[in-house]
């Protein structure tokens, strides 16, 4: 049926949604985008996942903002959101002009820089807008109000993976891309509902599965991608440190190690050997729940590979040991030399269409676009030289410090852009608080997302379809996503609205379009220095590093040496150390949070997308079987779960992959949100929340 859909025009771009960045094509009539399809190119090969598939209709929701708005006078900022009504914002807003509207956002950006200086500013950007996008907003922040408080999302995905791999192996991104599981003799998937979460990456990872490369698929869930692996190891949840060390131990203790590899390419390996002695996986099999002989022949397989890839994805990261987690996985690779050849390398799956682009361009508060360090006086005088204006030269605040900042009366006023921690966060009741705390908030989206309930001024921005620009997927290749139909009325590019504030803070330089941002971007960030416009438009997709036109991209690094100061990856040895909040009496299941297939992250896009939100309307509580017996419980019945921080209601869903006494949830929808519950604590390095574990109880709701 769907292709004898009529329509106008077909317009080449890219999937808006997961970081595998599938390459689409926007069927239009209308105006309207009526289907999509899969182009062909290296990052899906025209496969796509019912998201990509189906979650287009959002850009047509009756709920899109249209309309510039300000916060009534006299309308409070109620931290309980008791009458937030996605559909409503009227109730606490009301419509002004953009010349208005600009006025106001910037004129409240100018007064905290009065008071405090960059200080009392900060900003989040998005991971769902382009690189040229992000570029800008760090751009307005750093060289228009002094302040290096920027991050996004990144912050709660993979800081903990980025940490690790600055500090062991000089970059953070991947050094292998997915389609290089097809040169692998064995891959650990460790941490990544792949399936569920990056789905056509899975089909890459099934494929290769079935033409020979053996897969050793590790999750505290028996998640799907485990009906293919030849090693599925279902291990107990906040115990990475104690599995990966029991691995290295074996590899250690069987000569199982790449000592060329070790002497010419590595440090610290003494550190690493010193640390493991306790890690025995007979020792460890019991706090693990796996058996002891699958962690050595797993930990055998792995090393005896002629290639071997890591895959992982947020499992290993939103751990308040997060960052040890990563340097174990960083270890085994470099242990066995399982990295810098093709098909042998470390792959962290990114999660948004663009955090690893948003990274990239310096949405960051450690970095400069291309990771060059605010600390560092020549970075400082490249970029100051670059935007001819003098930069702060202190390292930001990263997001839960920001928060912290607020609280303490330090931050008064924040631009979010395309973010929602009004719903991203853990512990929302305390993260709402803060929000509310704001004297100056700026929110620039596409729908009244529950961080726009605490806004003071309201931007409707344009959906991914309704502009131009390029996107970064986990792969490291920069895509162009192409316009392929109209914003509504009353909306306005995210480019032109960052502009405009731009100039009202006094910045000078005016960008006409991506291309024009483009174009800067090359001058100050070397790894892009060689990708040009024309190449996007013409092949699509061009991988980083490309320093110069004339030099090939890069899809394998590390292959003579690492890019830190001595050009030898360092091993960091890790500690097993358990959550900050274990089951008791009071609480005694764990709560995981994650994702589902058909949603995305908040939900602002996929809950209003037609289809996806058909196949899962409610939020639900998935327990085993066992589990919702000894509790009395039915599955499908209304239930409470509730943390020391919050408790929501939802539905009951039979979930036998988990293990007896763990509780999973998306995070994903507005009525329930799981991060009610969850723990703000975190990681003491990448400062990312413990979203996979906190203690909790259930019962039967108690409902009218
Ligand atoms: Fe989009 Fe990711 Fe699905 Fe591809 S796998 S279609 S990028 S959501």
């Amino acid at each position: 049926v769907a292709d004898t859909i009529a329509t106008d025009n077909v317009v080449e771009s890219a999937c808006p949604y997961c970081g595998v960045g599938c390459l689409v094509n926007y069927h239009v009539k209308d105006n309207k985008i009526v289907k999509v399809t899969g182009r062909d190119g290296p990052s899906n090969y025209s496969r796509l996942c019912v998201k990509g598939r189906f979650g287009f209709d959002y850009i047509d929701h009756e709920h899109r903002l249209t309309q510039p708005m300000m916060r009534k006078k006299g309308s409070a900022k109620d931290p309980t959101m008791v009458d937030f009504d996605p559909a409503n914002p009227l109730a606490h807003f009301e419509p002004v002009s953009w010349e208005t509207a600009l006025d106001a956002a910037a004129n409240g950006l100018k007064q905290a820089y009065a008071e405090k200086g960059g200080d009392g500013i900060a900003g989040f950007g998005s991971a769902k807008c382009s690189n040229e996008e992000a570029y800008l907003f760090q751009k307005l922040l750093r060289a228009g109000l002094k302040t290096n408080h920027v991050d996004h999302c990144s912050r709660l995905c993979h800081a903990a993976s980025v940490v690790a791999l600055l500090e062991g192996i000089g970059s953070g991104a991947v050094s292998n891309q997915v389609d290089d599981i097809a040169r692998t003799d064995v891959a650990i998937i460790i941490g990544s509902n792949t399936t569920g979460n990056h789905p056509v990456a899975a089909t890459f990872m099934r494929q290769a599965q079935a033409n020979g490369t053996k897969l050793i698929v590790i999750d505290p869930r028996q998640i799907d991608l485990m009906r293919h692996a030849d090693y599925a190891v279902q291990f107990a949840p906040d115990t990475d440190v104690a599995l990966m060390n029991a691995m290295i131990y074996t590899i250690i203790e069987e000569g199982l190690t790449d000592d060329e590899f070790i002497r010419t390419r590595t440090e610290n390996f003494d550190a690493i050997k010193a640390n493991i002695v306790d890690y025995a996986p007979e020792k460890m099999a019991p706090i693990c729940g796996v058996d002891a002989e699958t962690i050595r022949e797993i930990a055998r397989v792995y090393a005896s590979a002629e290639n071997a890839m890591i895959f992982w994805g947020m499992g290993i990261t939103q751990h308040t040991h997060g960052t040890d987690n990563a340097r174990c996985i960083i270890a085994l690779a470099l242990i066995t030399g399982q990295v810098g050849r093709p098909g042998a390398g470390l792959h962290p799956l990114r999660g948004q269409n663009n955090v690893q682009g948003t990274s990239d361009m310096g949405v960051l508060p450690m970095y400069y676009p291309d990771y060059q360090r605010i600390d560092s006086a020549e970075s400082r005088q490249k970029f100051e030289a670059a935007w001819q204006t003098d930069l702060n030269p202190e390292t930001g605040l990263m997001m839960a410090d920001i928060f912290d900042s607020i609280e303490n009366d330090g931050i008064t006023a924040m631009y979010i852009m395309g973010e929602n921690p009004a719903m991203s966060d853990p512990d929302l009741t305390h993260a709402r608080k803060i929000l509310a705390k704001l004297q100056h908030l700026v929110v620039q989206d596409i729908f009244f997302t529950e961080t726009a309930y605490f806004a003071d001024v309201i931007l409707p921005a344009s959906a991914f379809a309704e502009k131009t620009g390029t996107f970064t997927n986990t792969d490291r290749r920069v895509q162009l996503g192409r316009k392929a139909v109209n914003a509504p009325q009353g909306t306005r590019q995210d480019l032109w609205i960052i502009n405009e504030i731009a100039q009202r803070i006094g910045l000078e330089k005016s960008y006409d379009d991506a291309e024009s941002v483009f174009a800067e971007m090359r001058t100050v960030m070397p790894s892009h220095a060689g990708i040009t416009w024309d190449s996007l438009e013409s092949i699509g997709s061009v991988t980083y590093p490309k320093r110069a036109e004339d030099q090939p991209s890069e899809p394998v690094i590390f292959r003579d040496k690492f890019p830190t100061a001595n050009g030898l990856g360092k091993l960091v040895p890790a500690v097993f150390a358990r959550a900050k909040e274990l089951p008791d009496a009071d609480y005694p299941f764990v709560l995981m949070t994650g994702r589902q297939l058909e949603h995305w992250h908040t939900g602002t896009m996929t809950r209003r997308s037609e289809v996806l939100d058909h196949i899962e309307p409610l939020p639900p509580i998935q327990m085993n079987e066992h589990d919702i017996e000894r509790l009395g419980l039915t599955a499908g019945q209304r239930v409470e779960i509730a943390s020391r921080r919050g408790m929501i209601t939802a539905n009951l869903r039979l979930d036998n992959s988990l293990r007896n006494g763990e509780i999973f949830m998306s995070f994903g929808y507005y009525e329930a949100a799981a991060n009610m519950l969850t723990n703000n604590v975190i990681d003491p390095a990448a400062k990312i929340p413990e979203f996979k574990f906190c203690a909790v109880t259930v019962r039967a709701a108690n409902e009218q």
